[in-house]
């Protein structure tokens, strides 16, 4: 193959944003390699059944970033879709992230009321309180409330997802899925949620659509490496592969996705129903709703969390403890002296929990920030935020 100005490793949503504002923008030629035998990442899905079905687990696109819904929404157009998701607590289904609903459904009328009013004159009707902050508390109630929530929504699922206790992740973790004092039973609460109307396949089609992109599948960065010349390398794979493990593997945690068709009334009531506290798995996700067909039959997807082994299974999720911070920071210097020739973006490259939006916000500033000046002449230095 002939010389390319960039190999970019991995095809999801980092990988291939990068691609479209190089080539598009810098007029430079790009060959996208994945490991995987099709493009767009986790994010990958395929038609079955009348519908889209997730192959890695259910994708919902939802941001604040008004510069990423428009930079996504010039190669798809898109279905809204607000998520919902309830929680099997004490034999019921409640709505996750726990709100006022959620502690009515669940205690005695009177009881309710006054652990509701205790909330609200606490925090404020409307805001969000994570499950780690609510347990500092002093009030009572309110310590009786976060004992409870803790227990019954956080702790199980914790435990089954990452192997780990809320406490030892990184408190950004449960912060993802607050207690809510509100009556909104949406998963998130962004300005922008909605699905891509063709799917994310067909978005990640028209991103790499490009006579300067080149797209090989079932292509290993270190082969590609070796026989096709590039002057520069974006790696969206995981950072400490790329140094063979010299300073020790970073951890990661996989899943198993248990897929299987039913018929009614076997499909959910709403997206995800999550089980804290019973079976093995963490959650169901019923695909007729993320794929706005509820007269087709319920697709389930089941997600089994397993330990990640390299080689065996994904390392679907970075995990974030301040127990890897030493770790992390030495690949991270490994990479600032690669600087120039060797860029590494997105939830592996990076080793931080992006969402969708974040993994496009982060490749938009990376290629502002570095690699265009980088290509135009015009490079500055320093580490990328994300600011999605
Ligand atoms: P990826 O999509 O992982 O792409 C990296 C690619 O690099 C992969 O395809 C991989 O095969 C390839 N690769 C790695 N190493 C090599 C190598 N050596 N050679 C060749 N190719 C290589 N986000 C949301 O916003 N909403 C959601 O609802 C949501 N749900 C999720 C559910 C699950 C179960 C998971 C795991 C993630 C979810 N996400 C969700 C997060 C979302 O998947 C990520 O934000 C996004 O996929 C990150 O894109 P990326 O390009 O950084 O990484
Ligand atoms: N979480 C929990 N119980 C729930 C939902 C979430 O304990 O019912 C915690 C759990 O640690 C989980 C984290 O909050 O990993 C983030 O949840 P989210 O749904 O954002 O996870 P993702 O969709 O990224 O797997």
């Amino acid at each position: 193959m002939s010389r390319r100005d960039w190999l970019i490793v991995g095809a999801g949503f980092t990988g291939a944003v990068l691609a479209e504002r190089i080539a598009t923008q810098l007029d430079q030629s790009v060959l996208v390699i994945d490991r995987r035998g099709h493009i767009a990442g986790n994010a990958y899905d395929y038609p079955e059944n009348g519908l889209l079905v997730h192959r890695y687990g259910p994708h919902i696109f939802h941001t604040n970033s008004e510069r990423v819904w428009r930079y996504l929404s010039g190669f798809t157009e898109w279905r809204p879709y607000f998520h919902k998701v309830l929680g099997m607590v004490d034999g019921r289904l409640v709505p996750v992230p726990f709100n006022i609903d959620s502690i009515l459904a669940l205690f005695p009328p009177r009881m309710a009321d006054r652990l509701c009013d205790t909330l609200i004159q606490r925090f404020g009707f409307g805001q969000k309180v994570p499950i780690l902050k609510l347990r500092t508390e002093a009030d009572p109630d309110l310590r009786f409330l976060a004992d409870y929530v803790y227990e019954k929504v956080f702790e199980g699922y914790t435990l089954k997802q990452w192997g780990m206790r809320p406490e030892d992740l990184s408190a950004s973790v449960t912060a993802r899925v607050p207690v809510f004092v509100s009556r909104d039973d949406r998963y998130f609460q962004d300005r922008y949620q909605a699905m891509p109307r063709a799917g994310y396949t067909a978005l990640f089609e028209r991103l790499l659509d490009h006579p300067r992109i080149r797209v090989e599948l079932n292509a290993e960065y270190r082969d590609v490496a070796s026989s096709v010349p590039h002057d520069r390398t974006v790696f969206t794979g995981p950072i400490d592969e790329f140094f063979d493990y010299t300073h020790g593997a970073l951890p990661y945690r996989s899943l198993r996705f248990e897929r299987r068709v039913e018929k009614p009334p076997c499909g959910l009531p709403v997206g995800t129903v999550n089980y804290p506290n019973e079976f093995d798995f963490t959650r169901i996700t019923d695909q007729r709703h993320l794929g706005g067909a509820p007269d087709v039959d319920p697709l389930l997807i089941t997600e089994y969390p397993e330990s990640y082994s390299v080689g065996v299974n994904e390392p679907y999720y970075p995990i974030p403890s301040t127990a890897t911070t030493p770790l992390l920071e030495r690949y991270l210097a490994s990479a600032d002296s690669l600087d120039g020739r060797v860029f590494f973006a997105g939830r592996l490259g990076d080793y931080a929990y992006y969402n969708m939006d974040q993994a496009c916000a982060r490749a938009l500033a990376l290629f502002e920030k570095r690699i265009a000046p980088l290509v135009t002449g015009q490079a500055p230095s320093g580490r990328i935020a994300v600011s999605a």
